[in-house]
């Protein structure tokens, strides 16, 4: 089953991709697998994928410690509190959700020696929902300057998490704002390749406002029942 839907979603994305005159092969797709055991991962690395996006730090580190025989690339797209830093720097390859510039550097600093740099997206509210992370796009440039200036971090773009829109045209507006501001910070010459934002609702929208990256979790895996503590 999972199978089947990953098939289904990265088909869905090509059709995007076709709509939206988007080149084939121009938007990665992240599976997002948390509340899911390792043996639902397994089962996605044997379809053929191989980056996992995950929320829950210590949920993650378990799952990424019992396959770690398997070359999956582990993104971190959930809040990160600053004592949980150690934990993403030492077992992540990818953050997509830096949103101040303390974390980044508790990151940088704890990254170890024997990796290569953590490949970092700061996380943008483009809609300005007043209880989200992220930082205002006025300050996205200031704090990818920042991470840029960290030698354990990469810069490679910005990722949001809008809130669910009525529907797909208001979505994709508030999907070519965060392009904008991506596009912005290109602009100013940084070099960063990945626009993280689309999740299984509204990547069609997000892959027409110039999504890179989709961040698909029901659509792969099923409906999640959260534990009572999140
Ligand atoms: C859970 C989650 C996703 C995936 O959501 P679905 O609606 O299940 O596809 C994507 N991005 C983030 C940040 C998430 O927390």
């Amino acid at each position: 089953m999972i199978a089947d839907n990953l098939h289904a979603v990265t088909e869905r994305i090509a059709q995007a991709c076709a709509s939206y005159q988007r080149a084939t092969g121009s938007v990665q797709l992240l599976a997002v697998s948390k509340t899911f055991g390792p043996d639902a991962v397994q089962q996605a690395f044997d379809a053929g994928q191989r980056a996992f996006g995950e929320n829950y730090i210590q949920e993650a580190v378990e799952k990424i410690t019992a396959l770690a025989s398997l070359p999956i690339e582990w993104h971190c797209i959930g809040p990160i509190q600053s004592n949980k830093t150690r934990l993403v720097a030492e077992h992540f390859q990818w953050v997509h959700t830096v949103d101040r510039l303390k974390i980044a550097q508790r990151l940088s600093d704890q990254r170890p020696a024997h990796l290569p740099p953590l490949q970092v997206c700061i996380q943008v509210n483009v809609d300005g929902g007043a209880t989200k992370s992220g930082v205002v796009p006025a300050e996205a440039a200031a704090l990818a300057l920042g991470v840029q200036a960290l030698p354990g971090l990469q810069l490679r773009g910005i990722m949001c998490i809008p809130e669910p829109a009525p529907d797909f045209v208001v979505a994709r507006a508030v999907f070519i704002r965060a392009r904008e501001v991506f596009d912005a910070l290109l602009a100013q010459g940084l070099p960063l390749d990945t626009l993280s934002m689309g999740m299984s609702g509204d990547l069609d929208a997000a892959i027409a406002g110039g999504s890179t990256m989709v961040r698909v979790g029901s659509a792969i895996f099923g409906a999640r029942h959260y534990p009572a503590s999140t």
